[in-house]
Formats: structure tokens, sequence, C-alpha cells
């Protein structure tokens, strides 16, 4: 019936266009020898002979090749069709734009769909040879790594069972064609299995080349409507195809006769079928046409991993960002560090400044207040220094009134005269200590004896106030440590304290006690009077610059000698007494570094 409709449509053809292939000349088809030339060209013999006769100006020849020859004649187009297995077709359908025009029909197949699977043979007494799964670790032979009958069908059904061939088997040998070879080499045991195109055991059984029970098969599969031993899922039947060259005319009468071909030697030819279930084999196994997928270009990585790129494309904008977000950062704080860098400096400068003014001012104030001292002895000192003036007018008077008798008694002209320069000497001396107290100058600082201080200052004060009433009690130690001070700054501190404790005591009996101790490393000089002591307001206020009650006082003393105590970090304070009055009391450090 199929049959039938093919020689009609065939027919149609040849009416409709009788004359288009009108050059007489040689038509080469390719075949596929997988049996050897010979075998191929006589397998072929038919088809060619029909084809002849449907066509008679042309002369139709089959050209046996294999794999390798099949691309040479396809580049060098020596040859217009192509008769091939399923697997090589795919494979240059891509490559070659070669194209199917019928499906042989042939053999033992129930239909040409499922015609072409692959048989695994082992030696009939191998036990360990049951399934597929147990070609892993064995030395399996196989036509060739493009062979689709002969490889390519068992390595998916492999596959499908997670199997690996070449890793997994203990060798994988290629027979090359024609295939029998398979058969030999697992006989001679240079194989435990081989790999055939199904139906070629028949084929090889019936020609008597192989006894009838001398292979198993490994891997059966059976009910799938091909009648051979065969190990795998079946695919459609061989292609003819034309190739891109070939006359479009030609290749239609070429199909018209096929389909019109009777079954001749139990060979004839369908419509084309479909191929999809070889592009699957090719694309599970990453193979000819589908083998850029186990190599795949860039962009069809990028395709399949586009998750994992878009995961590194943000990690890199975040690191982008992060890197930008740290130098800003980096950058901003070092600006701040910049600004605070001057604005430390700034205020250092400030500072020092500051310090520079307030050493000038302090200076200056020592200075007043040294005046100011003055000012309140200065009647005092006015009558010190009558004493001796006065004794040097005394002397020169009773001198002159020896010469004017003319009795000058030149011993006793020469007595009165050293008693003039001693007298003048000892003012000369009291006005030299008041100018080194006043004198504005730098601070000194040196080893000082604490003793010695408080000793010539206290007869500075006394011959200074010349208060003769007023008893000033001295208890030094009997070896004072020794203080590094400047004398005359602790001399002026002792001086203020020791007004202070007089003008307490204005009114009031009883004298002035000096003591100097050491205690806990350091020297303690305390100023005790008798006098009414501190009122509340003066208790608050004590220290503080221009607080005074004293009618005439400046209020700077205390103030001046705080700071001048602190600067020799020691300290200043008063505390009142049990009794009566009140006891000021100022420490400096020991010095520890140097001996006493
Ligand atoms: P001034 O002596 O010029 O007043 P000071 O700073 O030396 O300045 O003293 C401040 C004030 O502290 C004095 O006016 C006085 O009221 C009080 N004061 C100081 N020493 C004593 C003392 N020993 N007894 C009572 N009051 C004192």
């Amino acid at each position: 019936m199929r049959n039938g409709l093919a020689v009609f449509l065939s027919l149609i053809i040849l009416a409709v266009s009788p004359l288009a292939w009108a050059d007489a000349g040689e038509v080469r088809v390719g075949v596929l020898a997988f049996q050897g030339s010979e075998r191929a060209a006589r397998e072929w013999e038919a088809t060619m002979a029909h084809l002849g006769r449907m066509l008679p100006d042309q002369r139709f020849m089959a050209v046996p090749l294999d794999f390798a020859s099949i691309e040479q004649a396809l580049a060098a187009r020596t040859i217009d069709f192509l008769i091939t297995n399923p697997g090589s077709y795919v494979a240059l359908e891509a490559r070659h734009a070669v194209s199917r025009i019928a499906t042989l029909e042939s053999g033992p197949a129930e239909a040409p769909t499922a015609a072409v699977g692959s048989t695994v043979i082992a030696k009939a007494g191998r036990t360990d040879m049951r399934g597929l799964a147990d070609l892993k670790g064995r030395i399996v032979a196989a036509a060739s790594p493009d062979a689709f009958g002969g490889f390519q069908i068992i390595w998916r059904e492999l596959d499908d069972l997670g199997i690996a061939p070449l890793p997994e088997f203990r060798d994988l040998r290629y027979s090359g064609f024609p295939m029998e070879r398979i058969a030999w080499m697992v006989r001679d045991g240079a194989a435990d299995a081989g790999i055939l195109r199904a139906c070629l055991l028949e084929q090889l059984i019936a020609q008597g080349s192989v006894a009838p029970h001398e292979f198993k098969v490994v891997g059966e599969v059976s009910g799938d409507g091909l009648p051979c031993r065969h190990s795998s899922r079946l695919y459609p039947d061989w292609p003819f195809a034309k190739l891109a060259h070939t006359p479009h005319d030609l290749a239609k009468r070429v199909a018209a006769a096929l389909l019109a071909m009777p079954i001749i030697d139990g060979v004839a030819w369908t419509a084309p079928l479909d191929y999809t279930p070889v592009h699957d084999l090719f694309r599970q196994l990453k193979i000819g046409p589908y083998a850029q997928l186990a190599n795949p270009s860039l962009r069809e990585l990028a395709r399949r991993h586009w998750h994992w790129l878009a995961v590194a494309a943000l990690l890199a904008c975040w690191w982008l960002v992060h890197v930008a977000h740290v130098e800003r950062l980096v950058r901003r704080r070092t600006a701040d560090l910049k600004a605070a860098n001057t604005e430390l400096s700034r205020q250092m400068l400030e500072r020092e400044r500051a310090e520079e003014l307030s050493n000038r001012h302090r200076a200056e104030r020592d200075q007043f207040s040294r005046l100011g001292i003055l000012g309140e002895m200065a009647s005092n000192m006015a009558h010190e220094l009558n004493q001796p003036l006065a004794a040097c007018i005394n002397y020169a008077k009773g001198m002159r009134r020896m010469l004017d008798t003319g009795q000058a008694d030149p011993a006793l002209l020469a007595e009165g005269v050293n008693a003039v320069a001693d007298q003048a000497e000892r003012a000369a001396a009291i006005i030299q200590r008041i100018r080194g107290f006043v004198r504005r100058r730098p601070p000194q600082r040196g080893a000082v004896d604490i003793n010695e201080v408080v000793r010539e200052t206290v007869e500075m004060f006394q011959s200074l106030t010349g208060r003769k009433s007023l008893a000033i009690h001295l208890h030094l130690m009997a070896e004072a440590p020794r203080v590094i001070a400047d004398k005359v700054e602790v001399q002026q501190v002792l001086l203020n304290l020791l007004q202070n404790a007089m003008d307490a005591m204005a009114a009031e009996e009883g004298g002035i006690t000096v003591r100097v101790s050491a205690s806990d490393g350091v020297v303690k000089v305390a100023v005790r009077d008798a006098g009414p002591g501190l009122s509340a307001e003066a208790d608050a206020h004590l220290f503080e610059p221009f607080f005074t009650t004293k009618p005439e006082g400046l209020g700077l003393g205390l103030s001046i000698c705080r700071t001048i105590v602190e600067s020799h970090g020691g300290r200043l304070w008063a505390a009142p007494n049990d009794g009566r009055g009140l006891t000021m009391r100022f420490t400096l450090p020991i010095d520890h570094t140097g001996t006493q």
C-alpha cells in the first residue's frame, strides 16, 4: 500500500518534469561502508539499479566510504547523495547542510522509526557479564568513537546508568571497520565485550562466521519490534540524503524514484523520518552538533551560569562601592585629621602665647607685689637707712669740729673716717638688698638651703619693719633637706606671709612663729600668728586676686604666693589655730636627685 502510493507519487513527479534533469551523467552516491567496501557496494546494488531504471538518463554509482572519506568527499563535492547511518547523518546535517530525502525501510524491523540499535556481546560462558553495568572495569571493543551503532548508542545507555566509558572501562579498544572485527576481538579474548550494530550478530551467524551460541548478549532488550537481539533502545533507519550542492530537480526525481522502489533484496525506501531521537542522543552525550555543550562558548557559559555571574557581579559591585566608601572615609578622616592638626597647632601656638603672656604678667605682678611690699615697708626702710646716714653725719660733724678747733688728732680722724665708711657701706648694703629684691628678673632655680633662706628673710623683714615689739620665733631644722627653688621667689612668699601675719597682729599681743619641718618628701614652712584669724568672707576668697580687707591693701599677695609655690610643685594653704590666730603653710618638694 505504502509502496503503491510512492510509485504513484514518483510517476506524477516524473510526468510533471520529464526533462528536468536533461544532462546525462554519473550520479555518485556515497555509502557508509561499515562492513567493507565490497559488501557495501553489494548491499546498495539493488537501489542503484532501481534508480538507474527510473532515471535512465543517469548512471547511479555507489561509492563506499568510511567516516573520514565521507568528510573529504563532501568537501570536494565528489558525491551527489549519501546513504549513511542516522548518527553520521545528523552530524553532517549540521556541518554540511545535507538533508534527507528518504529513509531506509529494510531488514527485519517492524517500523523504520525503530530499526537501528546496538548489541553488546560477550563470550557465551561469561556469567559475570549480565547487564550493561557489568562493562565497568572491563576491556570493551567498539568500532570507532564516531560509530553510531558500533559505539555511541551504547554510550548513551551507559550514560543513563551513570557510567562514563572512558574512565570506567578498563580499556576501550577501537576495531575500525569492518565491524565484524569486534566479534573476533571478543572471541580472541582481546576484549571482554564488544559493541555491534544490531542485527550484525544475526548476519554473522547466518553467514556462518559465528556459531549460534558462541556469544551471549549483555543487557538484552526485547519487545520493541526489532527481532534481532540487542542491548539498547532503537533509532530510525538509515537516511538517503542529498547534499547542499545537489541539484534540486535531481533530488526530487531521486526521491520519487526511491519512494517508488519495491522491496528488492529486503531493501525499500520510505518518506524521510524524524531524527529527533538521534539529536537527543547527541545532546545527551554532548557530541556531534552538540559538542559545544561539552566545551561551551563564553556566551553559553554565561547563559548556563547566569545566576553565579549575577552573584559575582553583585559582589564586584558591592566591593567597588565598599572600596569607594572606604576611600571616601579615608579621605574625609585625613581631611578631619589635617583640620584637627591645624587646630591643634593653632591652639598650641595660642597656649604658648598665652603662657608667655601669663609669664610676663606674672613677672610684672611679682615685681608689682614686691614693690607693694616695699611700699608697705617704705617708712621702715627710711628709718633703717636713717641710722647709718645719721651716724655718718655725726662722725662727719665731729671730725669737722676737731678740724675747726685745730685739735685734729690724726688717729681720731682716721677712726672717724673709717666709721663713716662703715656706716655708708651699711646703707649701701641695705639699698643693694632692696634693689636685688625689687629688680625685674627671670626665675632662677637652684639648690637652696631652706634654713638659710628662712633665716635671711626673717632678718630682712625685721630690719625693714623695725617693729621691735613684735617677736619672731624661729624654729629651723637641725639639718634641712635640699630643695630646688628660686631663692628670691621663696623670700617673696615668706615676706608676704610675715607681712600678713604682722598686719593681723597690729593691735594684738604676742609674736609670730616661723617653723621649718620636713615630711612625706616635702619641706614645710609654717607662719603662725596670734591675730583674729579669717572672717568667713576672707576664708572663701583668700587666694582670689584683688581680695583684701585692708584699706591700703592690693589683694594680690596671697594669689601671687600660691602661683609661686605651685610653680615649684608645692602647696600653700591657711588653717586656723586651735587657739587664736591663723597659720599659713607652704611646702616645697625635697630634691632627691643630688646630695644635700
Ligand atoms: P593684702 O595683704 O594686700 O590684703 P593678701 O592677698 O596678702 O592681700 O591678703 C588678702 C586678705 O587675706 C587680707 O586682706 C586679709 O583679709 C586676709 N589675711 C591674709 N593673711 C591673714 C592673716 N594672717 N590673718 C588674718 N587675715 C589674713
